[in-house]
């Protein structure tokens, strides 16, 4: 058929109105997204490193949990502590990530980021605000000292839920504690466990129980090497555990993957990071190999041990061009940012919790920031009719002018105490949203907790899961929000 020269062709007002439009919202859900604090072109990165425990493996944290207190019950009992240790009720919900244990005085404090301690327990029972601030505020906490541990691990909650729920039931009894001594043992008996194997014993017998399978991993990995990036596993755990936990979690989940270690192109099992990152120990190739071709490494090749820079040299792997993804804040980001040049991505799978705490608590936070900007303007009309009765009274004015500046003074002061405690209660409503016990992860009140500065500081990205990058292209130019300075708002 001719086309009438006089009409516009169709073709030229594509896209059609309507089918242009997303019908629907296309953001990702917040939960789902990747979280960028420093930009970075996914373009660029040619290798991507995964820890395996917490990170391409996400376990079940109760259920982990339990399993080590009952592990490090039996031998700390065989230390001689006392056997109703058994019988009182652990509660896994207590702790979270980036607490601090004071071994002195047997406290559990969560640190802001400036290491200010607005929170902590002794035992079970929260302590008062003017203790910690005796104990906290008036002398600068130094976390790195013998006195105290900074629990940073999924692996270390336990040991938290031990202490605290021990020492909540040695001196109900009656029992003196040595507090520096209990948290040591409590330590000892939890590394005795995953030393002798009795952990991955116990996990590998009934691996559902312990870890969740992500239907959206085999994806995600698919479709990183469709963009040909390479793949790699760094992680601490043996190559037995190593087989045991990746084969549950991708043997069978795609037909063009016959195994786990086809995503792969190098697996590095017992990598003692974060030694691993500095001077580490030799390399050893462990899986059945055909030589190195060109001085590359075969696909799927399994190594043991090694160091950042064996692991460079075999790879060929360019620092910036290299993008490694793990849960652990030391031992994999912060050791990773500061002794390579490769980027970060974090796992943090506590995201779930927090991302639904915050959304169901943007009502009650809209309003706190509503509450601050009346705040201020309540503290200038204070300034302003104190400084007026300051005048008047010099100036010995008449009393019924004086009367009138103190009424007013009177009121802002009654609106003030009324907005306060309209504040306080909402921040209560938030923090119980975000966990019973410690409020929010990564906050602590209006500031990064002292865990939020560390995943802000070192973690270029984070998400929930390593799914979580699925849902974005191979090539994905991630970019953070600008920050803005307070002389700039
Ligand atoms: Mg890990």
């Amino acid at each position: 058929m001719r086309s009438d020269p006089h009409v516009e062709p169709t073709q030229l007002l594509l896209p059609l109105p309507g089918l242009a439009e997303p019908t629907r919202d296309v953001r990702i859900p917040r939960a789902d997204r990747v979280f960028v604090n420093r930009n970075l072109a996914m373009a660029g990165i040619e290798w991507v490193g995964f820890d395996m425990d917490y990170t391409l493996a996400i376990y079940h944290q109760r259920a982990m949990d339990m399993l080590s207190i009952e592990l490090s019950l039996t031998r700390l009992l065989a230390k001689g502590y006392p056997e109703y240790l058994r019988q009182v009720h652990y509660d896994t919900r207590f702790p979270i990530r980036g607490l601090l244990i004071d071994k002195r005085f047997g406290h559990v404090l969560k640190m802001d980021r400036y290491k200010s301690v607005f929170r902590g327990y002794h035992g079970l029972k929260s302590l008062p605000p003017e203790l910690l601030e005796r104990l906290y505020h008036d002398r600068k906490i130094r976390p790195t000292t013998p006195r105290y541990h900074f629990i940073d691990t999924l692996f270390a909650m336990c040991e938290v839920t031990l202490y605290s729920v021990a020492v909540d039931a040695l001196e109900r009894s009656g029992d003196s504690v040595d507090y520096g001594k209990l948290f040591e043992d409590i330590r000892e008996s939890i590394d005795e466990a995953h030393r002798d194997g009795s952990v991955y014993t116990a996990i590998t017998r009934d691996l559902p129980k312990y870890l969740d399978r992500d239907p959206g991993l085999a994806k995600t990995l698919h479709k990183l090497r469709s963009a040909g990036k390479k793949l790699f596993v760094l992680t601490n755990s043996p190559l037995s555990y190593t087989q045991a936990v990746m084969s549950y979690l991708l043997d069978g989940a795609s037909a063009e993957y016959p195994s786990w270690r086809h995503f792969f192109d190098v697996v590095v099992v017992s990598a003692e990071k974060p030694r691993w990152f500095r001077e580490g120990r030799p390399l050893k190739r462990l899986s059945a190999a055909k030589e190195a071709r060109n001085g590359q490494a075969e696909r799927c090749q399994i190594y043991e041990g090694g160091s950042l820079h064996q692991f460079e040299r075999l790879v060929r792997a360019i620092g910036p061009r290299v993008l490694y993804v793990g849960d652990h804040i030391y031992g994999d980001i912060l050791r990773s940012k500061k002794e390579s040049s490769w980027r970060t991505a974090m796992i943090i799978q506590e995201l779930d919790q927090e991302v639904a705490a915050l959304e169901s608590c943007l009502g009650e936070m809209a309003r706190q920031r509503d509450l601050a900007v009346t705040r201020d303007q309540l503290e200038d009309e204070l300034r302003f009719y104190q400084a007026r009765f300051k005048e008047l009274s010099k100036e010995r004015a008449p009393d019924d002018d004086v009367r009138r500046v103190k009424r007013a003074l009177e009121r802002v002061r009654s609106e003030l105490r009324a907005l306060d405690q309209e504040h306080t209660r909402l921040s209560q409503i938030i923090d119980v949203s975000f966990h019973p016990y410690w409020g929010s992860l990564l906050k602590e009140h209006h500031e990064m907790s002292s865990f939020g500065l560390q995943v802000d500081t070192y973690a270029d990205l984070y998400a929930r899961r390593v799914s979580s990058f699925g849902a974005y292209s191979a090539h994905q130019h991630f970019r953070s929000p600008h920050d803005l300075m307070p002389h700039e708002l």
